[in-house]
């Protein structure tokens, strides 16, 4: 074990480092393995973060490892855009074929979330030489300028950053906490007042919103958004960065949207666990579209690094060959199962929902139906005492979310469910007393 502590730790870095880039624990970890974290004080924790829903197939799974590697030991970086290697090329074969759709499909490789999302904003404005994106209320889409003025959430994200690139539209997001007759006629009214729909290159959304809820797009609502791009010759883009990989039960949410309702995207970004934590994002989309912008408008240095693309390959195999979506919406059942039994005794649970192992709860006030943000925080804090790292999301904080790795052992699952139940029913007799 190392000499260092957590509370030295945590004054260097209240010293070193920048408040803007709020740390949630007050731990510091010294290495991971599975669903496992110990902290420089060799406490273990069960991982439910996965570092934001990133380690869907572990910390440190060998075969990733071991790919990684391998690749470290031919090289490390040539940049793509100067000396391209096959890894990178065979890499996009795949995403094209395991992505939703049978149509021709390219990919372009980049390192944050963020900058995928960028990325298909240009790509769609090249492709449609039109400026006008539509996002929803309570988006997440990034951090970087233009991804977080796309982002539709103020507080903490947007506040003090203005002013934002115009012509970007919020609207209400379909699910179950607003109608699809709310998006419409929030839609409707920005064609009246504020834009042209002959003007607007895309409408951007995330199947399942992740930080503002992991709110579930209403089936419907999306028939409606792809009907109305058609209509209009605007370009659909799903945000599968949260979404994706293996976390709702298949690869990608638009699979389970695809079977319900015949939806595709235009054009898809991919993130997060794709490569287990070695920066890489991804943009599929329509092989017509992608090819819009001029050459040298995309990419990146980093853009597509060989050592996240040996790791994305050999993360692709592990969830193949483990079965970690079907796995994942198993757990997450189980999770469901658990969480709906407390409601008899919780009236504060006030919904249990997700997709896969995407699972989300829900606590308000059930008298004044008032969220329960510090309720939220004081059990992620039981929580985590008692070793189990836990996350909250929702415009309002009342909202726990569970991003465990889709690989984690039942024992240690059966675990943290205990662990979870019992900050839970802790947490809410606390908040009576
Ligand atoms: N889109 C979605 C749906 C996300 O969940 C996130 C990250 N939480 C992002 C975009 C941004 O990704 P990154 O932090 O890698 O830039």
């Amino acid at each position: 074990m190392s000499q260092l502590t957590n509370a030295d730790l945590l004054a260097r870095k209240a010293a070193a480092t920048p408040r803007g880039v709020a740390v949630m624990g007050n731990f510091f970890i010294e290495r991971a393995e599975g669903a496992l974290m110990w902290d420089v004080e060799g406490k273990r924790y069960i991982d439910f973060a996965g570092g934001i829903a990133v380690m869907n197939v572990g910390h440190g799974h060998p075969k990733v490892v071991s790919a990684i590697r391998e690749q470290l030991d031919r090289f490390t970086h040539t940049c793509w855009q100067v000396a391209p290697y096959e890894g990178y090329v065979s890499l996009a074969e795949k995403l094209n074929q395991l992505t939703p759709g049978t149509h021709a499909k390219k990919t372009a490789f980049f390192s944050t979330g963020a900058e995928a999302v960028e990325n298909t904003i240009k790509i769609a404005r090249a492709h449609t030489k039109r400026s006008g994106v539509i996002a929803f209320g309570g988006a997440f889409h990034g951090r970087s300028l233009f991804a977080v003025s796309l982002t539709g959430k103020v507080q903490p994200y947007k506040a003090g950053f203005g002013p934002f690139p115009g012509e970007i539209y919020h609207v209400p997001y379909p699910c179950h906490c607003s109608t699809l007759e709310d998006t419409q006629k929030a839609i409707y009214q920005v064609f009246k007042t504020e834009i042209e729909p002959s003007r607007v290159a895309a409408i951007i959304f995330e199947p399942v919103q992740g930080e503002g809820g992991f709110n579930p797009i209403q089936p419907e609502a999306l028939k409606w958004l792809r009907a109305l791009c058609d209509e209009h010759g605007i370009l659909l883009i799903a945000d599968e960065i949260q979404t994706g990989f293996g976390r709702t039960g298949q690869l990608f949410a638009m699979q389970h949207y695809f079977e319900q309702t015949g939806v595709l995207p235009d054009l898809m970004t991919i993130a997060k666990s794709l490569a287990a934590g070695v920066p890489l994002s991804a943009v599929t989309g329509r092989a017509e579209i992608m090819d819009a912008a001029q050459p040298g408008g995309l990419g990146g240095t980093y853009a597509g690094n060989p050592l996240a693309i040996a790791a994305a390959h050999a993360v692709i195999d592990v969830m193949q060959q483990e079965g970690l979506p079907a796995r994942g919406a198993r757990l997450g059942d189980k999770l469901k199962d658990l969480l709906n039994g407390c409601r008899a005794d919780l009236p504060q649970i006030a919904d249990v929902r997700g997709l896969g192992a995407m699972v989300a709860l829900e606590l308000r006030d059930p008298a004044t139906q008032e969220p329960l943000a510090a309720v939220v925080r004081d059990v992620q804090a039981r929580a985590l005492a008692q070793g189990l790292v836990l996350l909250s999301c929702g415009v309002d904080g009342n909202v726990l979310r569970f991003l465990f790795p889709l690989s984690i052992e039942d024992a240690l699952f059966d675990e943290a469910l205990a662990i979870l139940k019992s900050s839970l029913y802790a947490g809410l007799a606390a908040a009576q007393a």
